[in-house]
């Protein structure tokens, strides 16, 4: 880690949009520079490299500047998102005085907050020193798959499906909004694997979520997936993919939104270059409309090869190789 960095402002800070009770508001998202993820430190998730650079020394009064920083930028929002890489409510990331102090300060504005943490970390005791100082508030769970075998071999999550199922139900017993991520292509699965591995994820999730992130794996530095799409042994999926399973989640409850990170890319979820900014754009205004009808792209030629990645891999490939991405590289 580099010593000169400034460790009392966020990593970064931007305003996006969300639907909040059937109104598109403005959010502003944070991202805090903590000391990290506590599971990073076991060896951490095949596709997170959110920690890689982490900030591993910095100190309970910079995360607090850092959070005096978030609150200023976003005066005049209804809500507000601060992401840690790691956990909220893990004291050795987050300790009391700057989580407290963010908590009054939207308790005392109406600002609805949201915070990420893994399920370990949700206990009653946590949940009711959290409740007592700010009610409006929306917890984020990483799931990623509702299949112990994905979270193990290929996510290397560190928990099961029981434990975020029984930190969920705590949430709901307590009136917190649940919302669960849902990960998109691990490594190691076939695109239609991938695709039907995400269906049944969501639906599980919705049970007692009220939110659902569909997160399309993009390729971050550092993690096993960047080591995989280095030998083009992974390809993140198709958006013709993220069209099919959002596609899937009509008669779901749960809101769902996409935003897929990298999208378009060659690192992120992308097809052929040419349809991808139109499928991006549907995927939004579904997000923000959660209107079925508004997921779709004109039909482009590369959708056919994905048509035959769904068929195919994994019946005449081992696994789910980059084979355009490789010969697109020996042509150039
Ligand atoms: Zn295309």
């Amino acid at each position: 880690m580099d010593w000169r960095r400034d460790l009392t402002s966020p990593a970064s800070v931007w305003r996006e949009k969300e639907l909040l009770q059937g109104k598109v508001v403005d959010v502003g998202v944070a991202i805090l520079q903590t000391s990290g993820c506590r599971h990073y430190h076991e060896g951490g998730c095949s596709m997170c490299g959110y920690n890689v650079d982490g900030a591993g020394d910095v100190k309970p009064e910079q995360l607090e500047k850092q959070v005096e920083h978030a609150l200023g930028q976003f005066k005049d929002v209804p809500f507000i998102k601060i992401y840690t890489s790691g956990s909220f409510l893990d004291e050795c990331e987050v300790p009391s005085g700057p989580r407290d102090k963010l908590l009054s300060a939207c308790a005392d504005r109406g600002t609805r907050l949201l915070f990420e943490t893994r399920p370990e970390f949700v206990t009653d005791q946590t949940l009711d020193h959290v409740r007592a100082i700010h009610s409006d508030i929306e917890i984020a769970l990483g799931l990623e798959s509702a299949n112990d075998n994905v979270l193990s071999w290929s996510i290397n999550k560190g928990f099961a499906v029981k434990d975020y199922d029984e930190a969920a139900r705590k949430l709901k017993d307590k009136g917190i909004d649940v919302r669960t991520y849902v990960l998109l292509k691990p490594p190691f699965l076939t695109e239609r694997e991938a695709v039907e591995d995400a269906e049944r994820t969501i639906a599980h999730a919705s049970k007692a979520s009220s939110c659902i992130s569909l997160n399309p794996v993009n390729v971050q530095k550092g993690t096993l997936v960047e080591r995989l799409w280095r030998t083009w042994a992974y390809r993140p999926p198709w958006l013709w993919s993220v069209l099919e399973v959002l596609r899937s989640t009509k008669g779901i409850d749960s809101k769902i939104v996409c935003d897929p990170s990298g999208g378009g890319k060659e690192r992120g979820a992308h097809n052929c270059g040419k349809c991808d900014g139109v499928v991006l754009d549907s995927v939004k205004a579904f997000s923000l409309s959660q209107d079925h009808s508004r997921l779709g792209a004109p039909d482009c030629e590369c959708r056919g090869i994905w048509e035959s990645v769904m068929e195919l891999e994994g019946f005449v490939m081992g696994g789910t190789p980059d084979l355009q991405r490789f010969f697109r590289r020996q042509r150039a």
